[in-house]
Formats: structure tokens, C-alpha cells, sequence
């Protein structure tokens, strides 16, 4: 474990994939998009490696300063949260999640059914930030620990853009969709989706 980012005269611990207002400063993304030559989806006028993913969906640029201004504990940065999803980071401090023989651990709010099938947009956690999140973060209110042996990428949470009157955009309700999808092409990914599978529900969180 290494130790969060702190905030606040109570040094309240800020998770390492959590904004900072300074980053979630909207950039103009209407004037920074286009239409890709024969209309085949959204493009960035200055389209940089980077902007997509392996699946080619375009992602939304994000300035990268935590420790900068306020911390949002309801919002994730799309960059460190893509990076904790992948490379198996714990959400909170950004060091290695935990991992035992029944695979990595997450931090959840207690789900209705089985965990088992889950799509999350929340990063695995270590064993010390397990017991520190859950005291600390208000979303969990009746937090559960799970194992998933095989956490599996199933696509992308952000929202489409249609080509409007004028050059602008016309967004709809940010939602979830799988890599593969038809409609892919106008949609502006935020988040990295991931479904749980293999799950085993982890004995406790101290
Ligand atoms: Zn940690």
C-alpha cells in the first residue's frame, strides 16, 4: 500500500483514481470533435495516438493534475481508472490490488443478487485501502468485499454524440455500452467497463 493523496485538515484520504476539480475543467469537446471523412463516426480535429483505445473507440481528453483543487469522491479520472482497470491497481492508492488464488479483490456496495456477472466501473482494491475505503467513502453505506478470479473487459461507460445543426454535438444520457457494438463510432468513452466473473465473496474486510 502506498499512502493517498491526503485532503482537508482531517488529511482525508483522496483515492488515487478519484478527479480533482482542476482535472474535470470541461474542455471545449464540441469544437475539438469532427466527423471522420464519409461520416463514419466522431474524430478529434487534432486526433492524437492516444485518443482511442485497441477497439478504436475515441476517448474524452482529460487534464491529468491531481493533488489540484478539490477532490470529487464521485467521480473517477478516465485516464487512472482505465489504468487501475488494467494494469490491477488498488482504486485508492494506486499500488498493486490484492490478489490471492481466488483471483483480485473489489470493494462494493452489497449488490441485490450475486455479485457473479457484475459490469463496474470501479477499480480493484489492496487489503489495507479495502478496510479504509469502507470506513471512509460515503457511496458505501453496506460495502462488500469480492474476489473475481476472472475480471473480465467488456466495454466502455460515457455517452453519444450526434452531429447537430450549426457544428455542435447533441449528447444523450452517459450509459454503458460492450466493445463491438454497431454504434460505437459516436460514442465518447469516459470509463473503462469491466464485468466480474468467477466471483467468490471474500470473508471479510479487516
Ligand atoms: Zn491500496
Amino acid at each position: 500500500m502506498r499512502a493517498p493523496l491526503a485532503w482537508g485538515p482531517g488529511g482525508l484520504p483522496v483515492p488515487y483514481a478519484a478527479a480533482w476539480s482542476a482535472e474535470k475543467r470541461a474542455l471545449p469537446v464540441a469544437r475539438a470533435l469532427t466527423v471522420r471523412p464519409g461520416g463514419a463516426g466522431l474524430a478529434y480535429r487534432d486526433e492524437r495516438p492516444g485518443d482511442r483505445d485497441r477497439h478504436g473507440v475515441l476517448w474524452a481528453r482529460m487534464a491529468e493534475a491531481p493533488g489540484e483543487g478539490r477532490p470529487d469522491f464521485r467521480a473517477l479520472h478516465s485516464v487512472r481508472q482505465r489504468e487501475a482497470m488494467l494494469r490491477r491497481l488498488c482504486q485508492v492508492c494506486g499500488g498493486p490490488a490484492e490478489r490471492t488464488s481466488r483471483g483480485w479483490l473489489f470493494l462494493m456496495q452489497r449488490p441485490e443478487g450475486e455479485p457473479e456477472g457484475m459490469l463496474t466501473t470501479k477499480p480493484p482494491v489492496c487489503r489495507p485501502c479495502a478496510g479504509l475505503a469502507a470506513r471512509h467513502c460515503p457511496r458505501l453505506t453496506d460495502p462488500v468485499a469480492v474476489h473475481c478470479r476472472k475480471p473480465r473487459v467488456w466495454g466502455v461507460f460515457g455517452g453519444f454524440l450526434a452531429p447537430a445543426p450549426g457544428g455542435r454535438f447533441a449528447s444523450s444520457e452517459d450509459g454503458h455500452i460492450p466493445y463491438g457494438d454497431p454504434a460505437a463510432p459516436w460514442f465518447l468513452a469516459s470509463q473503462l467497463v469491466i464485468e466480474l466473473t468467477r466471483c467468490t465473496r471474500a470473508a471479510t474486510l479487516a
